[in-house]
């Protein structure tokens, strides 16, 4: 299709050096087709043009001292992509590989999978180029402080509602409310994450690797299989990976590796949620120290890598979770997957797959959960704690579980539906996409032009 292709040239041309965004981008545009072909009233109010161009993007300098009396400065920013169906929401990301194009990419996905949820909230996205690794619990005070001193004229509980992403979780949401509480005088609940003796939600933590599983199980339902007793590989270490490790282990599933920057554990017995924790909730440190606490596993070095791909993914198994981060997993780890005999692979990190990737996976025909669906559920339970904050209640850790797996299973069966809708049962790319922009863009076209 023409139209869309000229769309991807020039989003090429005119923010260069984006590739992370220019990807997204890709994914989604070229799926909506049968889309577009259908209904013309979306290209004719030039509802693509206007949604890959952000609402507005703030960026802001972050100066702050170290603990040797050193003064640092980066670059912190917002992405507010789109409010069409609601406030702004989407976390903050705090590594030292961020960029604009990054952040970019990370806030065009929000918008659909923020739609997807049947939730009232619109996409955005933010962080800044930043190491916590290493810093004191000083140093990363002062650096939210000194984030939050301009970030926070550009938020409010029905603006733009920040969240956690990496590098940014309890301890760092903390030190971030506490710095918009000063500025603004208000106890709004405008960020989500928060601890739970002020405004915090019941299973927010754990929503997002809880929310994978979830959604993986209901693929494997339709296909009348379920993920107990299977093998499952695991990537990453951080939050969305050390909960889809306890729910894999609550149904009877047997996650057998983690990973982080710096090399892999792969525990055929399977992994010992007490020892992750301890390692990477208590301790904060490298996987080798896991290594220590369950000699019987295997640590791989990110030096014995394959030089073609991710070691995780040359495990083998029936069902993988790529949650760590962006393109960890490529065609030769695809390739190296399917040949292994995995039928189900689930997305919890954004957009963990390359391209080419993802199109091995739907050409193979297993059940491929792409993130924009399978990882909502870390969203969704934001949005169940922004109600709780509205209404000044706390719910059950229960009642919010019930909610996030309802809520998975909504978006399960909307993208499946509109997959088949489509003509294309089982392509819940393709199906995650064109649902989560239809909402979108039909409000778009119900606000008038803007
Ligand atoms: P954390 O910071 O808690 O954990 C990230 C994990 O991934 C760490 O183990 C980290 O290793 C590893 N990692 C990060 N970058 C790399 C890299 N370049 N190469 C290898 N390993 C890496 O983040 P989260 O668990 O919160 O986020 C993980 C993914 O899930 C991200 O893509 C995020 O956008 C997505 N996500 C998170 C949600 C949430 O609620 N937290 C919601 C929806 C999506 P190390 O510790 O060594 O740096």
């Amino acid at each position: 299709m023409p139209y869309v292709q000229k769309i991807i040239d020039d989003l090429k041309k005119f923010n260069p050096a984006q590739v992370e965004f220019h990807q997204a981008a890709t994914e989604v545009l070229v799926s909506l087709r049968p889309l577009l072909e259908k209904n013309p009233v979306y290209q004719k109010n030039k509802i693509l043009e206007r949604l890959t161009e952000p609402e507005r993007q703030i960026l802001f300098r972050v100066s702050w001292q170290d603990d040797a009396g050193d003064v640092q400065v980066t670059q912190g920013c917002r992405i507010q992509f789109n409010s069409a169906i609601g406030p702004y929401k989407g976390g903050l990301r705090l590594h030292p590989s961020v960029t604009t194009g990054i952040i970019k990419f990370l806030g065009f996905e929000q918008i659909f999978k923020n739609s997807l949820t049947g939730l009232a909230i619109g996409g955005a996205k933010g962080g800044a180029r930043f190491d916590p690794k290493g810093k004191s619990d000083g140093e990363i005070m002062r650096f939210c402080q000194a984030f939050m001193t301009e970030l926070f004229r550009h938020v409010g509980p029905t603006i733009d509602v920040p969240a956690g992403d990496i590098g940014v979780g309890g301890r760092e949401i903390g030190y971030l409310y506490g710095q918009y509480k000063r500025l603004s005088a208000s106890h709004d609940g405008v960020l989500t994450g928060k601890g739970l003796n002020y405004g915090g939600s019941l299973a927010r933590t754990e929503a997002t690797g809880y929310g994978s599983v979830y959604f993986a199980e209901e693929m494997m339902k339709e296909r009348g299989e379920s993920l107990e007793g299977k093998s499952c590989t695991v990537s990453g270490a951080g939050n969305v990976a050390i909960y889809t490790v306890e729910k894999l282990l609550q149904i009877g599933a047997k996650p057998i590796t983690v990973s982080d920057s710096k090399g892999m554990i792969h525990h055929a017995k399977g992994i010992d949620l007490a020892a992750l924790q301890q390692v990477k909730e208590v301790e904060r440190a490298s996987l080798s120290r896991y290594k220590e606490l369950c000699p019987d596993a295997v640590y791989v070095p990110l030096s014995e890598y394959p030089k073609d791909g991710n070691a995780v993914w040359r495990v083998p198994c029936q069902a993988a979770f790529p949650s760590a981060t962006q393109n960890e997993l490529n065609a030769a780890d695809a390739e190296a997957l399917l040949k292994n005999g995995c039928t189900c692979v689930c997305e919890g990190a954004n957009m963990p797959s390359t391209l080419e990737a993802v199109d091995l996976f739907l050409k193979a025909k297993i059940a491929f959960g792409p993130a924009k669906a399978a990882n909502a559920g870390g969203v969704s339970t934001s949005q169940l704690e922004m109600s709780q904050n509205a209404s000044m209640q706390q719910w059950t850790f229960e009642e919010v579980d019930a909610k996030l797996r309802g809520i998975m299973q909504g978006i399960f069966k909307n993208a499946s539906e509109t997959a088949r809708e489509f003509g294309a049962p089982g392509n819940l790319v393709m199906g995650a996409n064109i649902a989560g922009f239809r909402k979108v863009a039909d409000t778009m076209l119900a606000l008038g032009v803007y």
